[in-house]
């Protein structure tokens, strides 16, 4: 597109975070990169697309953040430290006002993450963004899908159902009306990071993913990767305040949790004996872990409320579907 070069070289080669072990990157038709010895590198690839992800008229630092957090959100589910990031994006015309802000979303998200962007690609089109991230894990100590046990407890970290509530703020305007939509709507794109979380897993959770489709969707990843079944209990799944009110009362709230996707919250698996001393260190981060069930031997996912067992195996998500 016209003024391609300018465009990037004002906004995308001006990153103050400098890595050492980048040895080269925009300027060239490659980054070059040191990978780190012992480590294995984990890459995860995601992409928003305008009217997809995202409403073309959504703020656009946002995007920016919601964009860089959901990959961000991959690498800390397999307990890698961030390191790198490349960009795909297109633009529908070079709307430098749009990219400004985008820039204002993604760039403090990436430094505080100690994130280097290396490069990228930089077209006309819809509105789209794709990254590719990349991160330093310990040879063999990544987090997988498929560890869990008979017997191991399931624990999600944070709050979960407001970016659903969220999502029907943006795409029902009067739902605006509701208690804290304001709020719910922000917790929709701005996600908290749980690297910090992912990395003090290794070595410790069975399995772990991070929540982008929902609860129940999510962890039947788990269940066929550990060829496991798992029960839940949707009168534990931790919801905040702001959604009680929004829903009205908690019962409601804990169903949006157990479907809400774009969560970004770790769902993980742990043997029961190393409970105290997770739930002790990750006070200690201040994130707030909760026990929601426990994976069982048959392949079915069963659904408890106050010990009482209501369904004996969801399908998936949906039968979930409002
Ligand atoms: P090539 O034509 O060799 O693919 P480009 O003209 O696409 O190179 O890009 C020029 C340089 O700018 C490359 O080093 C590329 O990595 C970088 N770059 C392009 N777009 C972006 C972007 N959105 N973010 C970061 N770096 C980018
Ligand atoms: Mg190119």
């Amino acid at each position: 597109m016209a003024g391609e070069f300018e465009l990037i070289s004002k906004y995308f080669a001006n990153q103050k975070l400098k890595r050492n072990d980048v040895a080269l990157s925009q300027g060239d038709d490659c980054a070059l990169l040191l990978s780190p010895a012992g480590s294995q590198i984990a890459v995860s690839t995601d992409s928003l697309v305008a009217g997809t992800h995202f409403l073309q008229s959504a703020d656009p630092k946002w995007v920016g953040h919601k964009a860089l957090a959901s990959n961000i959100s991959d690498l800390a589910a397999m307990g890698a430290e961030p390191a790198w990031v490349s960009m795909a994006i297109s633009l529908p015309k070079p709307d430098e006002k749009w990219l400004q802000q985008f820039c204002e979303g993604f760039f403090p998200l990436a430094d505080a993450h100690n994130l280097q962007l290396i490069g990228g690609d930089t077209t006309r089109g819809p509105l789209s963004i794709t990254l590719t991230v990349h991160g330093f894990i310990p040879q063999g100590e990544a987090l997988l899908r498929s560890g869990a046990r008979e017997g191991d407890k399931i624990l999600v970290s944070g709050q979960l159902g407001d970016s659903h509530a969220g999502l029907e703020v943006i795409l029902e305007p009067h739902k605006r009306l509701l208690a804290h939509a304001a709020t719910l709507e922000a917790r929709h794109y701005c996600a908290e990071s749980r690297i910090r979380l992912g990395m003090m897993l290794r070595g410790k959770a069975s399995s772990c993913i991070d929540i982008s489709d929902g609860l129940v969707s999510d962890i039947q990843h788990i269940m066929h990767r550990s060829k496991v079944g798992a029960r839940l209990a949707l009168d534990k799944l931790p919801v905040s305040q702001e959604l009680i009110e929004y829903c009205l009362d908690k019962e409601t709230a804990q169903q949006y949790a157990l479907k809400s996707g774009e969560e970004y919250e770790l769902c993980f698996t742990l043997p029961q004996h190393l409970l105290e001393s997770v739930q002790q260190q990750a006070a200690e981060l201040g994130i707030l872990l909760t026990e929601v069930g426990e994976i069982i031997e048959s392949d079915t996912l069963q659904l408890l409320r106050n010990n009482q067992l209501i369904e004996k195996d969801v399908a998936g998500f949906d039968h979930f579907r409002t």
